[in-house]
């Protein structure tokens, strides 16, 4: 029995090993894990009868036989990641390497009725059917929604943003035939930015889309917080006695840096603004849009004050903001007490979708961890 237990670990370590990216040959593996060669070379043919790895090419070699090297299958499991949010659905298919293969948005306004459902129902059957995938290989759809979850991510304990009644997840469950949980829009963006930065360094996500949130990720994991809401920062106040948050309170910073913010000059379309904006023909929306800078380099400043740590923005509006990034850094070094430049504001690495795709990795990162 123990011995079973080893080698399911062994299996689960050599997988986690090469699939993390460390392309090595076996003998490396089982110095570095410290398994014994004859194991490693038995796992590692379990690994690519299951489908798992395959033999990806030979290491170079220091004198003598090359070795060879394994990588992990990109398509030997895939999961869903869907976006609600109040206007739109978004649905999004990754495999392992978390390429997207599917994705596919459309403006749909969230209501809690059957009729809503039954499209989010049809929707993934559709994705499902037209993406080619093998659903025996399919692990989950992970949700994201602009509310907080509990730790068991299927009870909402605030929800603001888009009006729900109680037990979604139980009335969800009605019409979604496939294993699926439920997240916070925010911490899957920045799930998704984490896992395609340098796990060894902790990063803060800022999350500026249709409302402002944000994460820490350390390690590809989410800090949660005692009730998981580490990371609102859109409820910092940055302007006391300010304009009037959806929250109820004033000055908060999603009442100063959501999208809308800006897309309201635009008829919704944040597209539209930033091109604008571009030509330079309307100094009113320059002026928008410095005072949106303005109140961000605050909300940045007191972040970096708290987490010393990277700061990426992200969502919708993050993403528009690789243009702009100088000035956003400019703003942010003008109120650092300790250093200037402000190199450690980014960009995000995923311009659309970011929330649907972190909402999948949960499904590919428990298949890793568990295996
Ligand atoms: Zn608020």
């Amino acid at each position: 029995m123990a011995k079973d237990v080893s080698r399911t670990r062994d299996l689960g370590s050599i997988f986690r090993y090469i699939y993390y990216g460390k392309t090595q040959s076996r003998q490396q593996i089982a110095d570095k894990l410290c398994i014994s060669l004859p194991t490693v070379t038995h796992n590692i043919e379990i690994l690519i009868s299951q489908g798992l790895i395959y033999k990806s090419g030979e290491l170079e070699s220091t004198g003598g036989r090359k070795a060879n090297a394994y990588s992990c299958v990109p398509d030997a499991r895939f999961a869903m990641g869907i976006d609600i949010t109040r206007h739109h659905l978004s649905l999004v298919i990754i495999n392992m390497r978390m390429d997207i293969i599917a994705k596919k948005r459309m403006r749909c306004p969230f209501s809690d009725t059957p009729e809503y459902f039954e499209h989010l129902r049809d929707e993934i059957d559709l994705m499902l059917s037209t993406s080619g995938i093998n659903r025996d290989l399919f692990l989950g759809i992970g949700v994201s929604m602009p509310v907080i979850v509990a730790r068991d991510h299927k009870t909402i304990s605030y929800a603001t943003v888009i009006n729900l009644s109680d037990n979604l997840y139980e009335r969800m469950a009605g019409y979604i035939e496939y294993p699926f949980l439920i997240f916070n829009d925010a911490n899957s963006a920045g799930l998704a930015e984490g896992w395609a930065s340098d796990p060894k360094e902790a990063m803060t996500y800022l999350f500026l889309g249709a409302t402002v949130g944000g994460a820490r990720v350390s390690d590809r994991k989410i800090i949660g917080g005692d009730n998981w809401r580490f990371g609102e920062f859109g409820h910092m106040c940055i302007e006391p006695e300010g304009k009037l948050c959806y929250c109820g309170q004033r000055g908060c910073l999603d009442a100063y840096c959501a999208a809308s913010v800006l897309s309201d000059f635009t008829n919704e379309n944040l597209g539209r603004f930033f091109e604008e904006l571009a030509e330079g023909n309307n100094p009113g929306f320059k002026r928008v849009f410095d005072d949106y800078l303005n109140h961000l380099a605050i909300a940045i400043k007191n972040i970096r004050m708290s987490c010393d740590s990277d700061i990426v923005l992200g969502g919708i509006v993050g993403a528009y903001l690789t243009d702009y990034i100088d000035t956003v850094r400019a703003k942010v070094s003008r109120l650092d007490p300790f250093e200037n430049g402000a190199r450690y504001v980014k960009t995000c690495h995923y311009r659309v979708e970011a929330s649907a795709v972190g909402a999948a990795i949960h499904y590919i990162n428990r298949f890793v961890e568990e295996l």
